[in-house]
């Protein structure tokens, strides 16, 4: 008996750690989350100019729901994160985000979601750069962080939201 009621009590608190840190933290931030500047294209010899556009509104997104956060676009590669596209070549997942050269790299795979799955992964390696890993997977209908899978909404949801408030 009263090995089970201590087991209770472990299992009890797991899962009370658990939900108190949803959204796991990579380490990286950005300087002034007020002022965070990205670099796109404004066009591209492969992304088409709505590929373009899906990962301008996707960074947007950020801004649009997180009050710690302002993005702006810049006009030099001097930014808190530039984005490239490759989508001439084939990769084993959508897109990539080079956390030391604060590059997000989009890959041949990306092209063929569908638009809110190209901008939720848009949304996703943003999220890296704002210094987001990816979240627990019980926590995976609540963050546009999951590792695997989608949620078909492409901005921020409630436990990105968590993590930013916490971080910034
Ligand atoms: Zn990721």
């Amino acid at each position: 008996m009263k090995k089970r009621v201590s087991f209770a009590l472990v299992l009890c608190f797991m899962l009370c750690s658990l939900s108190a840190n949803a959204y796991q933290l990579n380490g990286h931030r950005v300087v002034d989350p007020q002022y965070v500047t990205y670099w796109a294209p404004t066009s591209d010899e492969i992304a088409t100019p709505s590929e373009i556009n899906a990962v301008v509104s996707a960074a947007t997104s950020w801004q649009v729901h997180c009050p710690e956060i302002k993005m702006f676009r810049s006009n030099t590669i001097n930014a808190s994160m530039i984005i490239d596209f490759f989508l001439d070549v084939d990769m084993d997942a959508y897109a990539i985000t080079y956390l030391g050269s604060k590059e997000i790299a989009f890959y041949k795979p990306w092209r063929n979601l569908s638009m809110v799955r190209k901008q939720e992964t848009a949304v996703h390696e943003v999220g890296h750069i704002l210094g987001l890993e990816h979240c627990q997977p019980q926590y995976n209908s609540e963050s546009v962080m999951r590792e695997f899978g989608f949620n078909d909404v492409a901005c921020p949801l409630a436990d990105d939201k968590r993590g930013i408030a916490a971080l910034y």
